[in-house]
């Protein structure tokens, strides 16, 4: 885990924030909620780092909660493996069905390392 500081520009006023969170390295992500000092948008950011040289810090800003969009979006996959084991119902018995506990996502660092990310679903899915 290594603190950093670093900017982010509001995308409601544009007022640069300086914040130090807790900064994991890839594979591991850490969600922090944050704050614009001037109007007092909150906003979510995923925050991770490359694994070969601490100085690689890449964070994803939105104004949705993202892991939300991601659970969305892991649902609709879910559904779609309930729809292929629903279809295989009285060939089968019991059909194990993998589900996806997280998302990665591909990133690449000026240091020329390309490393991967894993967002954390934080539900239990299915
Ligand atoms: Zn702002
Ligand atoms: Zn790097």
């Amino acid at each position: 885990m290594v603190k950093k500081s670093f900017g982010y520009y509001c995308y409601v006023c544009g007022h640069q924030n300086k914040i130090t969170p807790d900064i994991p390295k890839a594979p591991e992500m850490k969600k922090h909620q944050v704050e614009c000092s001037n109007c007092h948008d909150k906003t979510h950011i995923l925050v991770t780092s490359c694994p070969k040289c601490d100085e690689g810090v890449k964070y994803f800003l939105s104004d949705l909660d993202f892991p939300e969009e991601v659970r969305r979006l892991a649902q609709a996959y879910v559904g779609l493996i309930k729809g292929i084991k629903d279809s295989l119902a009285g060939y089968i018995e019991e059909f194990d069905v993998p589900l996806p506990k997280r998302w990665s996502v591909s990133l690449d660092c000026t240091c020329g390392n390309t490393y991967t990310a894993e967002i954390p679903l934080p539900y239990a899915l299915g």
